[in-house]
């Protein structure tokens, strides 16, 4: 007999990690419960999209809705400097003729109420506004469900063999079992907001995302969406970006002054709404999951948004582990172990893609020196930028790279939860 608050699976956050898990989860027949603390649509930072979330996307179902929603179509990335400098737009289909190098800058809140809906059409159930205040353990450890609050005030505990962290950077485990590791490195603010009326490029490039220099390797990103309106952001050193106070519309608009092309496309453009911050950058879980409990999206590991990789991973993980849960849930083997190739996966894309973010950040690296000397290069850094990972180990690019900046050392965190942070990891 199916017992009210047990289920095959319990995922917390219905952002597009937890989505994508449950979705896939209840297409293979499990029971699964979304608990979200929020009720959608709600506001969420996060808006362009790296060329192959295409292949998550289609694999919910969802490429005809995401059609449907109008939203802004991407078709190229390209970097100004400081003086308004611009590259040529670097268009996706150059490098892959293929429907998912027309990608999208999504309104999250429609985004992430679509795939919530998706999840839902697919049998997952869903309570909104009920936010998960703890894990629940047996004395060894092992997470066998959660204890939710909803609106109404009721508290209730709810059970599953496996329960899935998709909290986004609140990342519940992390903070309630402290495993969050920095990297001080990247220690970045962000400041934005958002425009209207503001200018458009022609042609093509009129969705591109504009990366645009300020002095001291910060970097403004433009992103056009539907409507006319603009998200508009500032990424750089706290130092920097606050060394005459933290009023984030003084910092905005004065740092606008610094980029002769994000001023001149702003100038005819209205601002309007909230400006917001975040700090708190770039950080990974000391671990994938453990005994019963698995770790996807922001959840697990938030890496500086240059690249735009975080929808992508977000979604990513969550179908990976969505195939270890299910494999899991097979066996009835729900300890770590069952994650460990989900853990090691999701450490080896997030490293790679923490390493060109390294050297974006590197005085003396540019993509042009790079390229102008390993013209060869090109389609594989093309293959990190656009999110195809698994092409290749990329071992050539990243020597590469390392000619030109200093590279960080691997971080041996994120595996799954048995072994200890510091104990070496078996050869492959
Ligand atoms: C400044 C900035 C700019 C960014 N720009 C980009 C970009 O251009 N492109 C890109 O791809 N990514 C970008 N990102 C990253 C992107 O926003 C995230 O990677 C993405 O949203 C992660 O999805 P997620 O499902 O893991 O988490 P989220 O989307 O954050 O979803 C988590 C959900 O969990 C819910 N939740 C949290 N705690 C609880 C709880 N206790 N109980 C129940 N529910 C809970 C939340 O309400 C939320 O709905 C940016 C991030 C920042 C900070």
């Amino acid at each position: 007999m199916i017992q009210a608050n047990h289920y095959d699976v319990i995922v917390v956050g219905g952002g597009p990690a937890g989505s994508t898990t449950s979705a896939l989860l209840a297409e293979q027949g499990h029971r699964v419960l979304v608990l979200e603390k929020e009720r959608f649509p709600r506001y969420h930072v996060g808006e362009s999209l790296m060329p192959y979330c295409y292949f998550p996307l289609e694999r919910l179902g969802v490429i005809d809705q995401m059609d449907k929603l109008g939203f802004t179509q991407k078709l190229s990335v390209q970097f100004v400097t400081p003086d308004g400098k611009q590259s040529q737009p670097f268009y996706f289909f150059e490098h892959h003729d293929h429907p998912s190098s027309t990608t999208w800058q999504v309104n999250r809140d429609e985004f992430d109420m679509m795939l919530l809906e998706n999840a839902q059409s697919k049998g997952v159930q869903v309570h909104q506004e009920a936010k998960v205040k703890s894990f629940l353990k047996d004395d060894d450890g092992a997470v066998l469900g959660v204890r939710a609050e909803h609106k109404d005030g009721q508290k209730i505990e709810y059970y599953a063999p496996i329960t899935v962290d998709a909290t986004g950077r609140d990342s519940l485990s992390v903070t309630k079992e402290r495993w969050r590791e920095r990297d001080p490195k990247l220690n970045k603010v962000a400041l934005w907001t958002y425009y209207r009326g503001a200018k458009r490029d022609p042609g093509l490039a009129a969705g591109s995302t504009t990366v645009a220099y300020i002095p001291e390797r910060g970097w403004f990103w433009y992103i056009p969406l539907k409507d006319d309106i603009v998200s508009v952001g500032v990424v750089g050193e706290r130092d920097y970006l606050f060394r005459e106070g933290n009023d984030p519309k003084m910092i905005i608009d004065r740092e606008i002054e610094e980029n002769v092309w994000i001023k001149d496309h702003l100038s005819v453009g209205e601002q309007f709404g909230e400006y917001w911050v975040t700090g708190e950058y770039s950080y990974r879980s000391r671990y994938c999951g453990s005994n019963g409990l698995v770790l996807v999206g922001d959840a697990f590991a938030f890496l500086d948004p240059v690249f735009s990789s975080g929808v992508f991973f977000a979604l990513k993980s969550g179908a990976m582990a969505a195939d270890a849960i299910h494999a899991a849930l097979e066996s009835g083997d729900h300890s770590a172990s069952a994650f460990e190739s989900y853990g090691e996966q999701m450490c080896e894309g997030v490293e790679l893609m923490r390493k060109i973010v390294y050297a974006f950040y590197d005085e003396s690296f540019s993509f042009g020196k790079l390229i102008k000397k390993y013209p060869d290069l090109r389609p594989e850094l093309t293959d990190c930028l656009i999110g195809n990972l698994e092409k290749s180990d990329f071992k050539e690019l990243v020597s590469a790279m390392g000619e030109f900046a200093r590279l960080p050392t691997e971080l041996d965190h994120g595996r799954q939860g048995l072994r200890p942070a510091t104990q070496p990891l078996p050869a492959a």
